[in-house]
C-alpha cells in the first residue's frame, strides 16, 4: 500500500491565530478563561484546551459578569457582542480576519439597499454570526433546489456572499443559479471562499489525479471545510472517510487498496495525521508527500490580547 500525503493540509491561518490567542491566554491571564463555542471545530484540540482549565460555553449567560471570553474563529453576531458589553466581559475576539471580511461586506451592501443572499449552511457558527450582521435583509442557501425558493423585496439589488468554508464547486452551481433567477446579481470580483478552503480542496484533486482508491482526511464530523474535502474526492469517484484520529480508521476500507490519499482539514492538528501515518505504516505502507502549492499566510494577534497580556505577534 503507498500512502501519499497532501500538502498544504491541516492549519489554517485563522486556526493557528485563533489556538494561539487560547494559548496565551492561558499563559498570561488570571483563571477562569471562557471560549464561546470550539474555538475551532476539532474535537482534540478543544478536549486539550478543556484539560488545561478552559471552559467552553454555548451561551454568554454561562460566563459570571466580568469574565474573560474568548469568541470562536467563527465569529460572532452583534447581539453577542453588545450582550458581552451589557454584561461587563472582558473580550478576545480570536474571529478569523477572513470571518471579519464577510461581516464588512454585508454592512457594505446592507448600507448601499441591497438584499444579501449567502450561500452557506445555516446551522454553522459562522453563518449564525454572519447573518446576525443584517438578519432581516440576508437569505441563506444551501444548495440549488433552494435557490427557487428566494423571493426579494427589489431583484434588481441583490448581491450574493459565501460562507468562508464550502465546496468551491458546489457554490459555483449555486450562484450560477442565483444568477438565473436575478440576472443583475451583483457578485463581489472574488468569493469568499478562503484561500485555506480552496488550497485544500485544489490540492486533493490534483492528488487524486494520481490515482487514489482512496482518501482519508483528519477532521471533525462538524468541520466545514473537512467535510467538504471528502465530498471533492466522492465527487471524483474516490470513496473518503472523514476520521477524527487513527483509532476511527476501520481495516475494511483498506482491503484491495493499493493507493490511499492522505490529508486534514483546517482545523486539525499535524500530530493526528503523523498518528494515521503510523498505524498505515504498521499495516506495510510506504508514504510519500505531494505539494500543491505552497502557503505562507499570516494573521496580527487582536490588539485586546496585546493589550490585556503584553504578549507580541508571533514572527
Ligand atoms: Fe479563516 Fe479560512 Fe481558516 Fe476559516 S478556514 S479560520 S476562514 S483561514
Amino acid at each position: 500500500m503507498q500512502v501519499t500525503m497532501v500538502r498544504p493540509r491541516g492549519f489554517c491561518a485563522g486556526v493557528v491565530r485563533a489556538i494561539d490567542i487560547v494559548d496565551i491566554a492561558l499563559e498570561k491571564c488570571a483563571p477562569p478563561i471562557y471560549v464561546r463555542k470550539e474555538i475551532v471545530h476539532n474535537r482534540a484540540v478543544v478536549d486539550n484546551f478543556k484539560e488545561r482549565g478552559v471552559i467552553f460555553i454555548d451561551s454568554l449567560q454561562e460566563a459570571p459578569e466580568g469574565s474573560l471570553v474568548i469568541f470562536s474563529a467563527h465569529g460572532v453576531s452583534p447581539a453577542v457582542r453588545a450582550e458581552a458589553k451589557a454584561r461587563n466581559l472582558k473580550v478576545i475576539d480570536a474571529t478569523c480576519p477572513l470571518v471579519t471580511k464577510v461581516h464588512l461586506e454585508v454592512h457594505k451592501y446592507v448600507r448601499d439597499g441591497y438584499t444579501i443572499i449567502l450561500i452557506g449552511h445555516r446551522e454553522h457558527d459562522e453563518v449564525e454570526g454572519t447573518t446576525g450582521e443584517a438578519p432581516d435583509k440576508i437569505q441563506v442557501v444551501g444548495s440549488v433546489d433552494e435557490v427557487a425558493t428566494l423571493t426579494v423585496p427589489d431583484p434588481n439589488k441583490v448581491v450574493c456572499l459565501t460562507q468562508t468554508t464550502l465546496s468551491v464547486d458546489e457554490t459555483k452551481d449555486i450562484a450560477a443559479a442565483i444568477k438565473r433567477r436575478f440576472p443583475n446579481l451583483v457578485s463581489p470580483t472574488k468569493d469568499d471562499i478562503c484561500y485555506a478552503t480552496q488550497n485544500r480542496q485544489d490540492a486533493v484533486k490534483e492528488l487524486i489525479s494520481h490515482g487514489m482508491d482512496l482518501l482519508l482526511v483528519v477532521g471533525s464530523r462538524n468541520s466545514s471545510n473537512s467535510i467538504r474535502l471528502c465530498e471533492v474526492a466522492r465527487a471524483n469517484g474516490v470513496a473518503s472517510h472523514l476520521i477524527d484520529n487513527a483509532s476511527e480508521i476501520q481495516p475494511v476500507w483498506l482491503e484491495n487498496v493499493k493507493n490511499v490519499g492522505l490529508t486534514a482539514g483546517a482545523s486539525a492538528p499535524e500530530y493526528l495525521v503523523q498518528d494515521v501515518i503510523k498505524y498505515l505504516q504498521g499495516r506495510g505502507a510506504t508514504v510519500n508527500e505531494l505539494e500543491h502549492i505552497k502557503e505562507d499566510v499570516s494573521f496580527a494577534l487582536p490588539r485586546e490580547l496585546l493589550a490585556m497580556t503584553g504578549a507580541s505577534t508571533p514572527v
